[in-house]
């Protein structure tokens, strides 16, 4: 990649039709200059940093409006990459965008900005660190509050702080040793037990931070639930009831089957796909027989398979032929319904009793629900690693644990620094105080273009 060329893309989201206004970035040297050559703007109108100006796109031949925008133009380093961005903000809509796109693209000096290249200039321009990048990218993503409450912490810092000043404890050691390793005569004793004991310390923090991660996985990235029962149970009548909690945002999620009914919840701040899988039922009807593979693809791909019987007749053998549809592995939870009503003689071997009438053992549920998916407790979680980020710092917390095994074997000091630069060399990649090729690539390639 070259910082020396100016990028331009399509900021806000690309959805035909929505949305009043669209935004279009530019960031490079040759920002300000584009903007005045593609942005015509009448009477008297100032260029000047973080202001606003009013004009026209025209279209090439100089005879046409294409667009009426808003510019906006910050002059680095007081931008989000640092260099000089231009922000043009111009009607929403696929055709007004990419015309007005299409001109910025043409002009001589600029091109189309690879997927997170904004956020990669402005880590390598020192505006943002690379956590705070995940963040953002975290953030654009978050499905439910809480997702979008974590992804806030990293934005603020919290990772960043966390890491560094575990990374510095381990710096400090790391001076002790080498001093000893050069001027062993010249200085008292080493301490071995306290060196030790400091960095097991540092790994007990870091291996604590990789669990409470994994627990906020489904916090980022959603649980998938499929609903079965036999008609009647009350399964609509039980999504219409968890529904009603915090509404998820998200109404479209790509990749996504629409031959099964899929409703989006959020239960205690992990973002729910609800799978109705009502198609699961022996049946000679072809058409059918395709949703119900389809049913059993959601059955076995689920987090968790929600089977509702009614409590009002209890378990019956239909209810028993479907729990042996689950397939083998996957989680499931049986959830009596209809408790307001006289119950039937045998409720084995449910586990959860609820009315979805009138809302009886709901908070129940929820939290069987969430503890059978591993999702339980992620309330009062406030820092939340990402996959990249634990692998670094479980690999961090690895190399401290190697260091104990050196100091077992009464090995040299030198030994010892071996796993503590890989132990500090991780912690690194993770705020980018160690940024290779590699580490950049494996931040942005998830980036969408734009970021
Ligand atoms: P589904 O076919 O499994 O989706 O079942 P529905 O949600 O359509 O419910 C079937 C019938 O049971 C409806 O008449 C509901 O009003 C009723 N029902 C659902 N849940 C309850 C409940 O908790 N208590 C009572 N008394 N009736 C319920």
């Amino acid at each position: 990649m070259n910082p020396t060329d100016t990028i331009a893309a399509v900021a806000t989201a690309v959805a035909p039709g929505q949305g009043g206004i669209a935004v279009i970035r530019l960031s490079g040297p040759d920002a300000e200059a584009i903007g005045r050559a593609v942005v015509v703007c009448p009477g008297r109108q100032d260029w000047n940093s973080h202001r606003i100006l009013y004009g026209h796109v025209l279209d090439a031949g100089r005879s046409r409006r294409l667009d009426e925008v808003l510019l906006l133009l910050m002059r680095g380093p007081r931008s989000f990459t640092g260099e000089d961005v231009v922000e043009i903000h111009c009607h929403g809509g696929v055709i007004a965008v990419q015309q007005v796109l299409e001109r910025v693209l043409a002009q001589p000096g600029v091109r189309r900005a690879l997927p997170g290249e904004f956020s990669q200039r402005a880590v390598l321009n020192g505006r943002l660190d690379l956590t705070q990048a995940e963040a953002i990218s975290e953030l654009v993503a978050a499905r439910s509050r809480r997702a979008a409450d974590l992804a806030m912490a990293g934005l603020d810092g919290g990772i960043q702080q966390r890491i560094t000043a575990l990374r510095e404890r381990l710096l400090d050691q790391l001076t002790e040793l080498e001093a000893r390793v050069d001027f062993e005569e010249d200085l008292p004793p080493l301490d071995g037990e306290a060196l030790l004991l400091e960095l097991q310390t540092v790994r007990q923090e870091l291996l604590a931070l990789v669990a409470d991660g994994e627990r906020s996985d489904s916090v980022r990235s959603g649980l998938r639930v499929a609903l079965v029962g036999r008609p009647n149970v009350g399964k609509s009548s039980l999504l219409n009831r968890l529904s009603r909690r915090e509404r998820a945002i998200v109404t479209e999620l790509p990749g996504t089957t629409r031959d099964l009914l899929e409703s989006e919840i959020v239960l205690d701040g992990v973002p729910i796909t609800l799978l109705d899988t009502a198609g699961i039922r022996a049946t000679q009807d072809v058409v059918e027989q395709m949703g119900i593979a389809r049913s059993e693809q959601a059955l076995a791909t689920a987090d968790l398979v929600l089977l509702i019987i009614d409590g009002s007749i209890g378990w019956t053998p239909a209810d028993a032929a479907l729990l042996a549809r689950i397939p083998v592995g996957v989680p499931r939870l049986i959830v009596a319904n209809k408790a307001d009503l006289q119950q039937g003689p045998c409720q084995e071997p449910a586990e959860v009793s609820v009315s979805a009438l009138h809302g009886d053992g709901e908070e129940q549920l929820i939290q069987a629900l969430l503890g059978a998916c591993g999702a339980a407790d992620t309330g009062g979680m406030l820092l939340a690693l990402n996959e990249r980020q634990r692998d670094l710092a479980a690999a961090a917390a690895a190399a401290l644990a190697r260091s104990r095994e050196v100091a077992e074997q009464q090995l040299p000091w030198d030994f010892w620094t071996i796993d503590l630069r890989d132990a500090i060399r991780a912690l690194g990649e993770i705020t980018g105080e160690e940024l290779t090729e590699a580490v950049l690539d494996r931040v942005f390639s998830r980036f969408c273009i734009g970021k």
